[in-house]
């Protein structure tokens, strides 16, 4: 299942909009950036503008991943919502619709975004020592998983991503897995 948050989602929390090719919304930009992924995805293209005004830049500002996505061009600008259009390549008065009904005012930054895979949700049912698990419950002999590959606390669905889970059974699967095939071949823990 994609995810994605390729670049910082906060300034979006805060008040961001993001927009389709058509200078259109086309999902509540309050949820979070698992959902917005496959909306985004299902766009025109594939791809959406997280838009920004100076408020929100400067919030922007403080996460390095924005940074980096500045410096690299990524952060483009337009001075009202007709150099937007513009630049988006969309229709003006569009836009402007759009625009008038949000609180961001102008001069604008944009981004243009796609989804990606961002961490998996579901996989191999396993039990508390990281040990896979048949249909019947019983586990396979020295089949472990963990992280990515192990069923995980999110569940199938976008809404059930919580920031943090992906590493976390990563970094503590892993661990728990490591303890379990010691423990297996009679090794030390
Ligand atoms: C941009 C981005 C930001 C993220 N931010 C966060 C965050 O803030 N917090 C959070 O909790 N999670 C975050 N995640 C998710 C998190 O990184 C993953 O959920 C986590 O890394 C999964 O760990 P893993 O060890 O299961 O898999 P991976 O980290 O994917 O490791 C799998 C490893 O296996 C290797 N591999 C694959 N196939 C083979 C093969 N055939 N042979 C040998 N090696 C192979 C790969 O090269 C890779 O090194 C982010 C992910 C991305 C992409």
């Amino acid at each position: 299942m994609p995810q994605g948050a390729l670049i910082s989602w906060a300034p979006m929390m805060e008040g961001g909009v993001q927009v389709n090719a058509e200078g259109r919304r086309f999902h509540d930009d309050t949820e979070g950036y698992s959902e917005a992924s496959v909306r985004v995805l299902a766009q025109p293209g594939g791809v959406a503008w997280n838009l920004l005004d100076p408020r929100l830049l400067t919030l922007a500002r403080t996460f390095p991943d924005f940074l980096a996505a500045e410096a690299a061009g990524a952060v483009r600008h337009a001075v009202d919502a007709q150099a937007l259009a513009a630049l988006i390549g969309c229709d003006a008065v569009t836009l402007a619709a759009t625009l008038a009904e949000t609180r961001l005012r102008a001069p604008y930054g944009a981004v243009k975004v796609t989804g990606a895979l961002f961490h998996t949700q579901g996989g191999l049912d396993i039990d508390a020592q990281c040990r896979v698990l048949r249909d019947d419950g019983t586990p396979f002999p020295d089949l472990l998983a963990a992280g990515g590959a192990a069923r995980g606390v999110s569940g199938n669905a976008v809404w059930g991503y919580l920031s943090g889970n992906g590493l976390l059974s990563a970094v503590a699967g892993g661990y728990i897995a490591a303890r379990t095939a010691a423990a297996q071949i009679g090794g030390d823990t």
